[in-house]
């Protein structure tokens, strides 16, 4: 038996950053747990981080990995199937077309089109290859998409790219001001560390702006439900309202800071009653905001994606870092401007200036100095000054034929770039489109003409930076898994290759390990804002992970920066913005009334590649929905599950309606997550639909060029589609994700159709599709012999005049697949008894009666709340009927009896919500 190992990495989801340990036993992941040693969590984990093993289960990897190179026949090009080729047919390949293409159109003819999720290594020699071999700065990242506008607000405002707080500040903070994220599902750790801080400090005030009432707002002292954009009114007026009631500190302005004067004249428009009328919220509210803020010794502003990704995200977090500096909210003790990092590594990209306007170093491209430097320590006569095109701009320059190559690596624009439509458009157009992965099933990887295999979590190694500037060595617990190439290796293959092609005399990538590419990242930033000369991969290993600036000489790392009000711009003095509020890019209007957001669910991360293969995962969230307030569903006539078209400017998916006690009427919100690999339908010319990102914007901030994706306009009309097929079942767990793979082109034969998974020790597989007139048999008899609902052992029921059907296998006494055609109202109950394993001997007649009558005594469980114990709904509710006590006593007895919230700690405040409105409703039935 072999030995089982512990090999120290972090999660490779959020930037949280958090700390695990692998268990291995060299070949396969066998466990994971949190390091108590990582001060990002202290051996904690969320329910994503806790399934990472589950992730990296063989029987998954085998069936979704990307395992060799493959190549598209060029004949072939935008059809027919790739096939197995060697890495150095794949490279040869593209060596040859890189240098044919840049030789005829120029160096700005190819793009790069990276991610957050590499590792730093990874990072800088992706752009080290674009801009110091061939010449261009064509590479950006999918942090573009997430990150950009805190780089820029950081930049405009206080000089660097750099977060000046850290998690310790969330201890030390007096007031917590949250705004545009739902801490508590996007950084659950972190939400953690939250709640524990005001057990220990109950008199610690947390603030909370948002348009939705999320988990984190419910839980809020104060929370602010702002409109959709109108962050930067808010911070303006809560700065007027500090100003009005002399909360600034006119000293610090003084000393440290200029542009004070021109931002003080524009917030004097910024009334109280006028920021409470373009907000949406009570002006008493306001104004108790900007004084909890302005008084508290030390107020701290933890944000993300709501200030982000927006057409004016710069002037957002500049607006909430100039309330920072106007009243010495920064440089001290649990307060500053916090940006939380949304992919684990966006730092670490953003250090190594691995996108279009970025160079080494938080080096800016258009500093001559700058681009002079970076030649001199690459050793080449220059980097290009032209500026590379930024995530939207390379697609559309990609479209319109001036970028003819894109390499795409560790991401999947395919899903979560804005404007689907013309994403594809993109990637049908490309001369050569390059797929670098380590997941086959993406759905990027469908307009791949080469598919390069990458390794992935668990079999890298190399550095990671965290949202509070931590880097972690993060080392590789098992080998890599066929013929997958690290994602450095694969990109010095080729540059290698195209060096020989281009004649270049000596190589620019002479490295043989990650270590040697570090170090040379680390010579970069000597003297710095980020310098970490004084950093190496031996103490990363044996002192842990560490904060940077970390230059040569010092003890340690910076926990928090500014202290002494010297900021790295040219004067040493931050700069306010005069920021002004701009409304969002695409208002609503009578024909799109609804203001469309979308956001991170609780249990699943970006595009599920990864996420999306564990079932236990889709327990909480189980389906794609658009959720609306219900005031508008009545007035729509829509009820809870019912299908809705949801469409905007660019495009339109079917979706179930959900009622959100979240949302304000005339909002409506979908999960981030939902590509076409889950849901998708027709589309308007047969062409599919492509998810949630069909809806989005493509519009950008000007300064960051961030795209929108937290607004677009949008109309919701009820879908009358009243045929509708389901059918689900247990499927061997080395056959699930081939299955959801093959029932993909099915999903285009149906109005709407999505493909989920669930279960829990075993995996199930859900095809849900509903469509105007009833599909032909042949169809639905391919998808249900997917199933194994064919032969005489499967029960039948048909009614062909009314156009109902059911097809039920039954194993060892227990129900193994279901399909319902016409009437699909048994799923409730046939799904639980499907999923508990039930016996169904008794039942006779039911099972194929077309009516929604359950068995006698059954009761549904409803909804999963905690995923570690499989506690759901109806369980809770059953055990707080019958308790008495306050809500605290109410939480502990729960935890107590069904272990609900004791572990990661993901569904507290969905407990809290829970037993709050049992409490409303046994008041008001009393
Ligand atoms: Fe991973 Fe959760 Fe930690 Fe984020 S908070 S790094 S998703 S374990």
């Amino acid at each position: 038996m072999s030995e089982l190992r512990q090999t120290r990495a972090t999660c490779c989801y959020c930037g949280v950053g958090c700390g695990v340990i692998i268990e291995s036993d060299g070949r396969q992941v066998l466990g994971v747990k949190g390091d108590p040693d990582h001060p990002a969590n202290f051996g904690r984990l969320c329910t994503k981080g806790s399934t990472l093993h589950l992730t990296a289960s063989p029987v998954l990897q085998q069936q979704a990995r990307a395992l060799y190179p493959e190549m598209r026949a060029e004949r072939n090009k935008g059809g027919g199937a790739r096939e197995r080729v060697t890495w150095d047919a794949s490279l040869d390949y593209m060596a040859q077309k890189f240098a044919d293409t840049i030789a005829r159109h120029g160096p700005d003819s190819v793009g790069f089109y990276i991610s957050g999720q590499l590792l730093t290594e990874d990072y800088y020699v992706f752009n080290k290859l674009a801009k110091g071999l061939i010449g261009t700065n064509n590479v950006d990242t999918n942090s573009r998409l997430c990150m950009s506008s805190a780089v820029a607000g950081y930049k405009q405002t206080l000089g660097a790219d750099a977060p000046p707080a850290c998690y310790e500040d969330i201890e030390l903070a007096e007031v917590v001001f949250i705004v545009g994220s739902n801490t508590a599902y996007a950084h659950p750790i972190l939400y953690r560390r939250l709640e524990a801080a005001r057990r220990a400090n109950p008199q610690m005030k947390v603030i909370v702006a948002d348009p939705r009432k999320t988990d984190t707002a419910r839980e809020a002292d104060l929370f602010l439900p702002i409109l959709p954009g109108t962050d930067v009114a808010l911070f303006n007026g809560m700065l007027h309202i500090c100003l009005w009631e002399e909360l600034i500190d006119t000293v610090y302005i003084e000393a440290h800071t200029e542009g004070f004067a021109e931002l003080r004249k524009t917030v004097r428009d910024y009334t109280p009653a006028h920021v409470a009328e373009i907000c949406g919220i009570r002006e008493q509210d306001l104004v108790a905001a900007a004084r909890l803020f302005g008084q508290s010794k030390a107020s701290l502003s933890l944000y993300c994606q709501g200030l982000n990704q927006s057409a004016s995200g710069t002037m957002k977090n500049a607006a909430l870092i100039n309330l920072h500096l106007a009243t010495a909210q920064i440089g001290k003790s649990g307060a500053g401007p916090f940006s939380l990092t949304g992919q684990p590594n966006a730092m670490g990209g953003r250090e190594v200036g691995g996108m279009a306007n970025l160079l080494s170093a938080h080096r800016d491209l258009a500093n001559a100095d700058h681009r002079a430097e970076v030649a001199t320590l690459w050793g080449i006569e220059d980097v290009p000054g032209k500026p590379g095109k930024t995530a939207v701009e390379m697609f559309e320059a990609v479209r319109t034929g001036e970028i003819k190559i894109l390499w795409i690596a560790c991401t999947n624009p395919a899903q979560s770039m804005p404007d689907q439509k013309l994403i594809r458009e993109a990637l049908k157009k490309a001369e050569l489109v390059i797929v670098q992965d380590a997941y086959k099933t993406i759905a990027s990887a469908d307009y791949a003409d080469v598919l390069l295999p990458a390794t992935s979590w668990s079999e890298k190694e190399g550095t990671v930076t965290n949202s509070e500037r931590r880097i972690t060595r993060i080392k590789a617990a098992l080998d890599k898994p066929g013929e997958a190439l690290h994602d450095w290796e694969i990109v010095i293959r080729f540059a290698r290759k195209l060096e020989a092609l281009l004649d270049r005399p000596r190589t620019l990538f002479p490295y043989a390990t990650t270590e040697e590419i570090w170090n040379e990242h680390r010579e970069s930033t000597r003297g710095r804002d980020l310098d970490i000369t004084g950093l190496s991969y031996r103490i990363l290993e044996e002192q842990g992970p560490q904060q940077w600036p970390y230059p040569q000489g010092a003890a340690g790392g910076k926990k928090r920066l500014y202290e002494d009000g010297v900021f790295p711009t040219s004067n040493g003095r931050a700069k306010f913005v005069n920021t002004a509020y701009q409304p969002v890019a695409e208002p609503v209007d009578a024909r799109y009334p609804f203001r469309l957001s979308t956001g991170r669910l609780r249990d699943q991360w970006h595009g599920m590649s990864r996420t999306g293969t564990v079932a236990q995962l889709f327990a909480h969230q189980s389906e794609p929905a658009v959720v609306m307030a219900a005031q508008d569903m009545e007035r729509r006539f829509i009820k809870e599950g019912d299908l809705v078209h949801v469409t905007s400017r660019r495009g339109s998916q079917i979706l179930p309606a959900a009622a959100g006690d979240d949302m304000r009427p005339g909002q409506a919100f979908i999960g981030m997550h939902w590509g076409e690999e889950y849901v998708s339908g027709r589309g308007r010319e047969g062409e599919g639909s492509h998810g949630v990102n069909a809806l989005t914007l493509p519009a950008i901030d000007p300064y960051s060029k961030q795209p929108e994706l937290k607004h677009a306009a949008a109309k919701i009309l009820k879908a009358e589609l009243p045929w509708r097929f389901l059918v689900f079942g247990w499927v061997e767990p080395s056959a699930v994700l081939a299955l959801q793979a093959s029932l993909r082109p099915y999903m285009r034969h149906f109005a709407y159709a999505s493909c989920t998974l669930f279960g829990r020790e075993q995996v199930g597989v859900l095809f849900r599709a509903a469509d105007d007139y009833a599909a032909a048999p042949q169809l639905l008899a391919e998808i249900e012999a997917k199933f194994h609902l064919v032969g005489a052992e499967v029960l039948r029921y048909d009614d062909k005049k009314r156009g109902n059907a059911r097809r039920i296998l039954v194993k060892d006494g227990k129900l193994a697949a279901v399909a319902l055609a016409g009437d699909t109202s048994a799923e409730h109950w046939l799904k639980q008894y499907l999923e508990e394993g039930q016996a169904v001997a008794a039942l006779g007649r039911l099972l194929l009666m077309p009516s929604s009558q359950a068995p006698q005594g059954f009761k549904s469980r409803g909804k999963i709340v905690c995923n570690c114990f499989n506690v759901s709904e109806g369980e809770i509710g059953d055990t707080l009927a019958g308790m008495a006590g306050d809500g605290d006593a109410c939480l502990a007895g729960l935890q107590d009896k069904l272990k609900c919230g004791t572990n990661c700690g993901s569904c507290v405040p969905e407990l809290k919500k829970i037993i709050f409105a049992q409490k409303i409703s046994i008041k008001a039935a009393a």
